[in-house]
């Protein structure tokens, strides 16, 4: 006898706030951007240890992660969006690190998974970067050791949630060139 398969369930990402009457809907250039922009995200995956394992399991068919518009991978920074940052950071591979986020172009953003990428972990040592915001800003931090798939996909969850609410003029405000100014980078 075979199996009866159930065909998987797809949700339609939800209309941004408008004006809708019949025949028409109008809403902001913001939020129309937002919403192509959060559900199309293409992740740099920044993985140097233990979980990037999670990470793999989180691409994999049980997790699913292309179910969030992100299945397509770069590993060139000048085609990625969201920088993943999952692992320990040794001190020497901090530059490396900086270099790619400062390669990606605008607008970006940045998910910390774990607590060695969040603030060294474990790794309290001379050698270990204590946490990327030394050297870069980050948008979302996952906790854990390693965090679980499922907290993967909750910060990736929370990264389009900034994505989507973001203003268009965000990258060219004054604010953001003073946090970009304030690691030194231009
Ligand atoms: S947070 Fe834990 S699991 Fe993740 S890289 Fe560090 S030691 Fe490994």
């Amino acid at each position: 006898m075979s199996a009866i398969i159930t065909p998987p369930k797809f949700e339609v990402a939800p209309t941004p706030p408008g004006f809708e009457g019949p025949g028409f809907f109008a809403t902001t250039l913001d939020k129309a951007v937002g919403l192509a922009r959060k559900n199309s995200l293409w992740p740099l995956p920044f993985a140097t240890s233990c979980c990037g394992i999670e990470f793999m399991a989180t691409m994999a068919s049980h997790y699913d992660f292309a179910r969030f518009g992100s299945e397509r991978l770069s590993f060139s920074p000048r085609q990625a969006d969201l920088l993943m940052v999952m692992g320990t950071i040794a001190k020497k591979m901090a530059p490396v690190l900086r270099q790619v986020y400062e390669q990606m172009a605008e607008p970006r953003w940045v998910l910390s998974v774990g607590a060695c990428a969040s603030s060294g972990g474990i790794f309290d040592t001379y050698s270990v970067l204590q946490g990327i915001d030394h050297i870069i800003p980050v948008d979302v931090y996952v906790p854990g050791c390693p965090p679980r798939p499922e907290q993967i996909i909750d910060g990736v969850l929370n990264i389009q949630k900034l994505v989507g609410e973001e203003s268009l003029r965000r990258r060219n405000s004054p604010e953001y060139k003073q946090l970009l100014a304030s690691y030194g980078i231009e």
